[in-house]
C-alpha cells in the first residue's frame, strides 16, 4: 500500500514547550509547519503540551497550590480572624482541579495551532532520513511519510525505571503517577530528594502524608548555591519533611498493599514499609526508536541528541531542542528559547541564547530560584566577588502577607566590576522575584544599577533591591 505525502517547510516532532512554541514560532516566521506528538492524556485523547503541561511542572504547581491552601486552612488560617469549621479534604476534586487547567490550557494551544494554520498530527514519528519522518498513528490505519525541508526534534524526557523498584503503576508509582493519586498515602516513601523528589514531596506532606525522602547523596540540592541549599533543608525539615541523606535504596517490592524497601546508609541497611513508593531518580531522553537506524542521528552514549551550540545534529537541516539533547540542563524554558532560537535560525536570523542567564526553579513551598553562578563554583576559581544576603521576612510586603515567610535572597558581584554573578533565592514568589535578576544579568547590569532602580514600596522585588544595597553593607531593613 503506498504511504501518504505532505510536504511542510518545517516538522516540528513533540509538543511540548519547546515543541510548540517552536512550532508557534515556525508559522510566525512565514513557514507551513507540521507538529507530530503522540501524547494521550488519561482519558485517552490527545493533549498537547506534553510532560511539562501533562505530567510535569504544570500538574505539580496546580497541585502545589491545593496544597498550600489546604495547609494554610488547617494551620493558620485563624491568624487572619478568619475561622472555617470543619476542614475536610476531597483529594479526586482536587486531581480533577488539576485535569481540568491541563485540558483547558491544552485546548488552548490547540486552538493556537489552529490560527496559525499549523498542521497538527497525533502520532508516533520516526526520522527516517534528513528530508524525511514516517508517523504511525492509531487514527490513520496507514502510517504516512513527511517530506520537510527542515526538521525540529522536540521529544522531551520522561522518568527513569529503577530495576530494583520496578513500577507496578499502584504502590510503586513513577512522577506522573504521583500527580494523580486519589486517596492520601498515610505513608509515602520517595526515592530521589532532586527537583521532583522535593516538589512532590512537599505536596503530599502537605496533604497529610507521613513522607520521607531517600537520598542517595550525601549533600542536600547539589545544584543550587550551598547556603540556600542548607537553607532549604531546615525549612522543609520543620515542615515535616523526613529527608534522609546519604540514603540509597537497593529494592523495594510491593506485598499485602504495602512496599517494603531496603536502603544503605553509612550505618548499615535499613528495612522501611510504606503505603506508597514513588520513585523520582531523574529523567532520560525520549530518544528510544525515534531514529531510523540508516538515518544515523548521533547520540551520546546516554542516548542525547547531539547537537552544537545552535542546536545542530549531525543531519543537514535537522535540530533538536529540550530535554533530550545533550545542551543545558532540562528546564521547559530552556526547551522554549531553543525551539524559538531555531526557528529563527531557520528564517536567517540568528539570535543566539544566553545560557548564562537562565534562570531555575524549583517549584516547593516556598520556591527556589536561581540564576546564574553560586557563591562556591566562584571560591572556587578564586573570583573576587563581593555577596549581599537579605533575609525575605525583613521584606514588609512578605512580612504583612506571606504565610510562608522564611527565606533568602542572596546576590553575588564581582567584586571589581560591580557585575551581578548570581542571584540565588529561597522564599515565596522566588520565581518571579528572580525575573528581574535575569533581565538585569541579561543587559550586564550591576548591583549599583539595582540600588539606582526605585522599586514600589511594599512588593517583594524590594528584596533584590536590599539584597544589593546588602552588598554594600547599607540594607535598609536589617540592623547594622
Ligand atoms: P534529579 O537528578 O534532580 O534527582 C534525582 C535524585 O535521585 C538524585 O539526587 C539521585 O542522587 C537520587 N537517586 C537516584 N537513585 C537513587 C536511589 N537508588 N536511592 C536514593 N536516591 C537515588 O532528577 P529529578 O528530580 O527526577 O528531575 C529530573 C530532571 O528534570 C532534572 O534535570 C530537573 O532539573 C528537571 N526538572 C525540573 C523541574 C523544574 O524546573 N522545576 C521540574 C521537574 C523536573
Amino acid at each position: 500500500m503506498s504511504k501518504k505525502h505532505s510536504q511542510f517547510d518545517v516538522v516540528v516532532v513533540g509538543a511540548g514547550p519547546a515543541g510548540y512554541i517552536s512550532a508557534i514560532r515556525c508559522a510566525q516566521l512565514g513557514f507551513k509547519t507540521a507538529c507530530v506528538d503522540n501524547w494521550g492524556n488519561k482519558k485517552g485523547q490527545n493533549s498537547l503540551g506534553g510532560a511539562h503541561l501533562n505530567a510535569g511542572c504544570v500538574a505539580t504547581i496546580a497541585l502545589l497550590e491545593s496544597s498550600k491552601i489546604y495547609h494554610l486552612m488547617t494551620h493558620g488560617i485563624n491568624d487572619h480572624g478568619i475561622y472555617a469549621g470543619n476542614i475536610s479534604l476531597d483529594i479526586g476534586k482536587v486531581i480533577r482541579r488539576k485535569d481540568h487547567i491541563i485540558e483547558t490550557f491544552a485546548a488552548k494551544i490547540a486552538d493556537i495551532f489552529t490560527h496559525h494554520n499549523i498542521t497538527y498530527i497525533h502520532g508516533k514519528a520516526k526520522l527516517l532520513n534528513d528530508k524525511h519522518i514516517s508517523v504511525n498513528s492509531s487514527e490513520h490505519p496507514t502510517s504516512s511519510i513527511l517530506d520537510a525541508k527542515n526538521i525540529i526534534l522536540a521529544t522531551g524526557s520522561s522518568p527513569i525505571e529503577l530495576p530494583y523498584a520496578p513500577i507496578d503503576g499502584e504502590f510503586i508509582i513513577d512522577t506522573a503517577m504521583a500527580l494523580n493519586l486519589e486517596t492520601v498515602p498515610e505513608t509515602l516513601a520517595i526515592i530521589g530528594g532532586g527537583v521532583i523528589g522535593l516538589e512532590l514531596g512537599g505536596i503530599w506532606n502537605r496533604f497529610g502524608a507521613k513522607t520521607i525522602l531517600l537520598e542517595a547523596q550525601e549533600n542536600f540540592l547539589y545544584l543550587p548555591d550551598h547556603q540556600i541549599a542548607s537553607e532549604a533543608y531546615r525549612i522543609f525539615k520543620n515542615q515535616g519533611l523526613d529527608m534522609r541523606l546519604g540514603a540509597r535504596v537497593i529494592t523495594a517490592k510491593a506485598h499485602d498493599n504495602k512496599v517494603t524497601l531496603c536502603y544503605q546508609d553509612q550505618h548499615g541497611t535499613h528495612t522501611l514499609s510504606v503505603d506508597k513508593l514513588i520513585v523520582a531518580s531523574g529523567r532520560k531522553p525520549n530518544t528510544d526508536n525515534l531514529a531510523a537506524p540508516e538515518a544515523n542521528l548521533l547520540l551520546d552514549e546516554n542516548d542525547f541528541i547531539h547537537v552544537d551550540e545552535n542546536c545542530r545534529t549531525n543531519l543537514p537541516g535537522v535540530y533538536a531542542v529540550g530535554d533530550s539533547t545533550v545542551l543545558g540542563p532540562m528546564l521547559a524554558h530552556k526547551g522554549i528559547a531553543e525551539g524559538i532560537f531555531v526557528a529563527e535560525q531557520i528564517a536567517g536570523i540568528h539570535n543566539p541564547i544566553n545560557y548564562d542567564a537562565l534562570p531555575s526553579v524549583i517549584y516547593t513551598d516556598p520556591e527556589i530560584a536561581w540564576v546564574g553562578q553560586t557563591e562556591q563554583a566562584l571560591r572556587a576559581i578564586a573570583e573576587p566577588i563581593k555577596v549581599g544576603v537579605f533575609p525575605l521576612n525583613a521584606n514588609l510586603r512578605v512580612h504583612a502577607t506571606e504565610p510562608q515567610n522564611e527565606g533568602i535572597i542572596k546576590i553575588i558581584a564581582h567584586a571589581e566590576t560591580d557585575a551581578i554573578l548570581g542571584v540565588h533565592i529561597i522564599g515565596a514568589h522566588a520565581s518571579e522575584i528572580l525575573a528581574e535578576a535575569v533581565l538585569a544579568m541579561e543587559f550586564s547590569a550591576s548591583t549599583e544599577d539595582l540600588v539606582q532602580t526605585i522599586h514600589s514600596h511594599p512588593t517583594l522585588s524590594e528584596t533584590l533591591y536590599e539584597a544589593a544595597l546588602a552588598l554594600k553593607n547599607r540594607a535598609l531593613h536589617l540592623p547594622l
